[in-house]
């Protein structure tokens, strides 16, 4: 459904977006731990998110109609890329989960992001929040329209850290943990790189809870190590819309999901022989 046509014409825009974010977040007082260390910095560089040009350009409540204006003639190729995307019946949320790189997000009920509740703090960690909810939740705002380019994409930039930090709190609860299931079932996670774990499917973890610190992992249940997603766009993204306790939880919640540990281990041989240890 979607090609790499998508995203092109992303990085620089997306490094641009980060960069924007990064000065700000410096700026403002509220600001959470940023301190990316150089090798996840890297991922402003590549396309990460927010680049679905052309479902941006026929969404009417859009807020960024005027960035993408100049690449009309590349948004025509585009269009039989998206499906839906002449209607405006995609709501951002599904629309958000369906960019490639956000596969491992599920969709976020708007019954639980309608609850203030739920969203408790989350106020001082994001840039332009008021408006950035907005834009999740679909809500038509006319402040777009007063808003420069710049703060167009802060906002946009905003909601996806939004997304991401709502998300956290919503896979721990037993809804957000069942659609993380039927995601597992269908292997969206990935499966363990490591030979004798036989394929078994992986769950996403994040190393650290505070945003901006590391990226996004995954786990293997059997052999109980992480290791980097397959697809340099999973890559990207940010470990902490996942947090460090989900899987484990998780696995504790569907305890019939937790495999048996590996009963075998590689063993390095030279010409048959076992190499000894000193
Ligand atoms: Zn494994």
């Amino acid at each position: 459904m979607y090609s790499h046509r998508d995203r092109e014409g992303g990085p620089l825009d997306r490094k641009r977006i980060s960069d924007v974010l990064d000065k700000h977040l410096e700026k403002s007082p509220s600001s959470t731990s940023r301190g990316l260390n150089s090798k996840d910095k890297e991922r402003s560089s590549v396309p990460s998110t927010s680049t679905g040009k052309s479902q941006l350009d026929h969404r009417s409540a859009s807020l960024s109609k005027a960035k993408y204006s100049d690449e009309e003639s590349e948004t025509d190729c585009e269009e039989s890329d998206v499906s839906g995307s002449d209607g405006d019946d995609t709501s951002w949320i599904s629309w958000f989960c369906n960019l490639r790189g956000n596969e491992f997000f599920c969709e976020v009920d708007d019954e639980y992001i309608q609850d203030d509740f739920n969203l408790c703090g989350l106020t001082s960690q994001v840039p332009y929040y008021d408006y950035a909810l907005d834009l999740i939740l679909d809500v038509e705002s006319s402040h777009g329209d007063m808003f420069t380019e710049e703060q167009n994409e802060l906002v946009e930039s905003a909601a996806e850290m939004l997304y991401g930090l709502i998300h956290v709190r919503y896979i721990l609860t037993s809804k957000g943990m069942s659609a993380m299931l039927e995601k597992y079932k269908s292997y969206d996670f990935g499966r363990c790189p490591r030979v004798y774990c036989c394929g078994q499917p992986c769950l996403p973890v994040g190393r650290s809870d505070i945003p901006r610190s590391s990226t996004v992992k995954i786990y293997c249940p059997k052999c109980e190590d992480i290791y980097y997603p397959r697809s340099k766009y999973q890559g990207n993204m940010d470990g902490a819309y996942f947090g460090t306790t989900f899987p484990h939880l998780f696995l504790m919640t569907y305890g019939h999901l937790k495999p048996q540990k590996p009963t075998q281990n590689y063993t390095p041989r030279v010409f048959g022989f076992k190499i000894h240890k000193p």
